[in-house]
């Protein structure tokens, strides 16, 4: 029996696609500003990376100099978003399933709270955990099994919901739980995760 699901935020709960303009202008600016020595082909894949994955983990993988890392990371820091925001329309699911639910995001704290609280979600939810790679070096599956210690689940009593197979879902499966990956747009395939949902209203089957 599944007594607990943890949800990721962006992408799962809500389009990132819907804030990324405003959200990211100032980031893509310094970034065409500053940016060196990485081809304009690459620039573009990395902004596109931008709105699916941590800035640092981009920062890295596509070699950002130390000034626009600097510039980058004092904007996202205190970023926030204040326009109201629309969770998907299958969300209004999730508010309904009857077991205990977390939430576990990765990204700066601030842009991530004021994101829970545009979307007007924070009630839907036991705890909300945001793992903010600038202030430590945990990630989600040190959350995951936090989660599991304190309210007392066994690790197959949960699962995980998420767009990431390299996110939440390599996390979760270094953990031990099963993982559920939201994909609506169908980008990837079954073997990527335990499950693969293409609407939330699928999770009332996977929690009898
Ligand atoms: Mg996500």
């Amino acid at each position: 029996m599944i007594r607990a699901l943890i949800y990721d935020l962006d992408n799962t709960i809500y389009p990132v696609e819907s804030i990324a303009d405003e959200v990211f202008a100032g980031l893509f600016k310094l970034i065409d500003d500053l940016a060196e020595g990485i081809s304009a082909s690459d620039i573009q894949t990395a902004k596109n990376e931008l709105t699916r994955r941590p800035f640092q983990k981009v920062a890295d993988e596509y070699g950002f100099n130390d000034e626009l890392i600097e510039q980058a990371t004092e904007l996202l820091r205190n970023l926030t978003y204040n326009k109201p925001m629309h969770a998907f329309d299958d969300y209004r699911y999730i508010k309904t399933i009857a077991v205990d639910k977390f939430l576990v995001t990765t990204g700066f704290v601030k842009l991530q709270n004021s994101k829970v609280k545009m979307l007007g979600i924070a009630g839907d939810f036991k705890q909300i955990y945001v793992v903010d790679p600038e202030s430590t070096e945990k990630t989600k599956r040190h959350i995951f099994t936090q989660i599991l210690e304190k309210y007392n689940y066994k690790a197959e009593e949960v699962l995980i919901i998420g767009d990431d197979p390299e996110s939440e879902i390599k996390e979760a499966k270094a953990v031990g739980i099963k993982t559920v990956l939201y994909d609506p747009e169908k980008r990837f395939t079954n073997a990527d995760a335990d499950y693969r949902i293409t609407n939330h209203r699928d999770i009332g089957e996977l929690i009898l």
